[in-house]
């Protein structure tokens, strides 16, 4: 019953922040982060009533996917190599790391359905992060605009690693803000508006800042 009184204290938690900066929970997607945990326990979690699971290594993905189907939504959030699209993006509901053209073009390739997809920014700036450039973003998404099978819903960054809840608000700002810049190139497949945005340990602030989608493994599941 671990998961389920942490899931209670999260939902509390969501309620009160989007009271706090007036937005309505039910724009709050969880998106359980179920990584570090086995098959019985990612079972246990859909019976918490969480129907949106992120894996974030295809091997693992694939195998828990056998065991527990496609009953819920998978959302992919890690690294994806290209040469393992085909092996997952056909089985995946989102995809949170879209961060370079190649990838794209192996997705549209690949893919026998519109693939939602998150573009991956590196807000921060830091060199050890994944994502696309905020100077580069622009260009990027132009690009996709070719590629009919993939349709960007919205943007995905992590926030630096750090105490310092300031630098953390700026980062996800800023995503925003690329949202807003991307929303008003008006392309069909790039409607844009959801911010995957915040963690465990960030989630708060992520949803002050207008996250749309939260993506919550240790707060759930422990360390
Ligand atoms: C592991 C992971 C999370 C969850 O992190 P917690 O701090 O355990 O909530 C979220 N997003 C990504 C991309 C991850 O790899």
């Amino acid at each position: 019953m671990e998961i389920l009184s942490n899931l209670i204290k999260v939902q509390q938690d969501i309620i009160q922040t989007c009271k706090s900066v007036h937005r309505d929970p039910s724009e709050i997607t969880v998106v359980a982060v179920t990584k570090n945990i086995d098959v019985q326990e990612t079972k246990n979690a859909i019976e918490c009533n969480l129907q949106h699971l992120g894996e974030n290594r295809p091997d693992k993905f694939t195998m828990k996917l056998q065991e527990i189907g496609q009953d819920v939504n998978w959302h992919f959030i890690g690294s994806l190599q290209s040469r393992k699209v085909k092996e997952v993006i056909n089985q995946i509901d989102y995809l949170h790391s879209l961060d370079r053209i190649s990838l794209a073009n192996e997705i549209n390739k690949r893919a026998n359905k519109v693939i939602r997809c998150f573009v991956q920014v590196n807000v921060s700036g830091e060199e050890s992060k994944q994502g696309v450039e905020v100077s580069n973003l622009t260009n990027f998404i132009k690009e996709i605009e070719q590629l009919e099978n993939i349709q960007v819903i919205g943007l995905m960054t992590m926030a630096p690693f750090t105490d310092d809840e300031n630098v953390i608000r700026e980062c996800f700002a800023g995503l925003r803000e690329c949202r807003n810049i991307v929303q008003q190139l008006g392309i069909s497949n790039v409607p844009c508006t959801e911010l995957s945005m915040g963690m465990s340990n960030d989630y708060q602030i992520a949803i002050e800042e207008g996250a749309t989608f939260i993506r919550l493994g240790t707060t759930l599941f422990g360390k």
